[in-house]
């Protein structure tokens, strides 16, 4: 009982642990944030109606996001009604909607955290309210998603993705020895990186490097910073980098197509993509620009990061969820990992096979 009430005094997991009591074992009362202490019945879907699902983006204002946002909607045209909010980068933002979405009683939660870590405090919430919840693109801690039985994840494996970054690269530099600027054989690179903490941004950064070691080809940093997902400050790093050490650059690695794109205008500037002056770009998405940007010759190739799939493998396990099935192939259309992740593959795109990304 004392190991109980610390644990209920530590907060985090206070609506687990009531939860999971009978009224005699829980004496402490909970705290405000985790009021509901007995689990609440999950909320019913009408009869003859189609079961809500409240939608957390952890911004609007972001490419590829965009188009799963999209792909969520398309999918749920007959299966569910969806009331998509911004979260607009904020937590606390995003942990407000939850709260209304809960008090709304939607049938199931899809929440692209904004914070990952965050994901333990959502699933608290969830589960004090029983109303199910998937995360997606922005992957909870192992432990987060050990939480509950009724949480899920829809993603793409990350490490996928950068290793075939890395691949783009060894593919150019096997066809192009001319491209090592020092004539030393090796790859100096410049990374542009995602958001710090990212699964995404972190695990693309170290996989995309060790694809290239892998191949039996030598690589040394020549620069690396945060551009944050964005176009714009992925311009900025790139300049900075070019105005620093322009002679020794030999290749860019962008976590995302719009820093990729950003790295792209930096060169536009100094010369690049003309009279024969080339760096190779490489990029993870396949957003729409990235895809003209392919097709104009100036981004080198791209990872098919699959919105459209991974916006319909979200609305349907919510909409199983929320229908009170178990997600699997049958219910849902997509292969369920270890009763809780749904991994959506990624693709190499070049110029030759760009068709399949669009
Ligand atoms: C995408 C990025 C996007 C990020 C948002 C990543 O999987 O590649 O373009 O900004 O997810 O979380």
């Amino acid at each position: 009982m004392k190991k109980l009430l610390t644990i209920a005094v530590a907060g985090a997991l206070v609506a687990t642990v009531v939860g999971c009591s009978s009224s005699k074992t829980t004496p402490t009362p909970a705290p405000a944030a985790t009021t509901g202490a007995t689990a609440a019945a999950t909320p019913k879907v009408d009869a003859g109606k189609k079961p809500n699902i409240g939608v957390a983006i952890y911004k609007f204002d972001d490419t590829f996001m965009s188009g799963v946002r999209a792909a969520i909607s398309d999918a749920a045209k007959d299966k569910a009604t969806v009331d998509i909010v911004d979260s607009q980068n904020s937590q606390p933002t995003q942990n407000d909607k939850v709260d209304l979405f809960i008090t709304k009683k939607v049938n199931a939660l899809a929440i692209n955290a904004v914070d990952r870590t965050a994901a333990g405090v959502i699933i608290d919430k969830a589960k004090t309210a029983n109303i199910p919840v998937v995360f997606l693109n922005r992957e909870p801690l192992a432990d987060d998603m050990k939480k509950w039985d009724k949480v899920y994840y829809v993603g793409a494996k990350a490490e996928q993705s950068g290793t075939m970054e890395g691949q783009l690269l060894v593919d150019y530099f096997k066809a192009h020895p001319e491209a090592y600027k020092s004539k030393d054989g090796v790859i100096h690179y410049v990374m542009l990186k995602g958001e710090p903490g990212h699964q995404d941004a972190e695990l693309r950064t170290k996989f995309s490097i060790q694809a290239i070691t892998d191949a039996g080809l030598k690589v040394e940093k020549v620069a690396e910073d945060t551009a944050m997902w964005d176009r714009v400050k992925g311009q900025e790093k790139m300049a900075a980098f070019l105005a620093a050490n322009e002679s020794k650059i030999d290749a860019v690695i962008a976590n995302n197509d719009d820093m990729a794109l950003g790295a792209i205008e930096a060169l536009k500037a100094k010369g690049y993509f003309k009279d024969n002056k080339f760096m190779p770009v490489v990029g993870v998405d396949a957003t729409a620009p990235a895809l003209q940007a392919l097709s104009d010759g100036t981004l080198l190739g791209t990872v098919l990061n699959d919105a459209k799939n991974q916006g319909a493998a979200t609305t349907n396990v919510a909409a199983a969820l929320a229908n009170g099935q178990t997600p699997s192939k049958e219910t849902t259309g997509y292969d369920v990992t270890d009763g809780k992740y749904v991994w959506i593959s990624y693709k190499k795109i070049t110029k030759a096979n760009m068709n399949e990304a669009k």
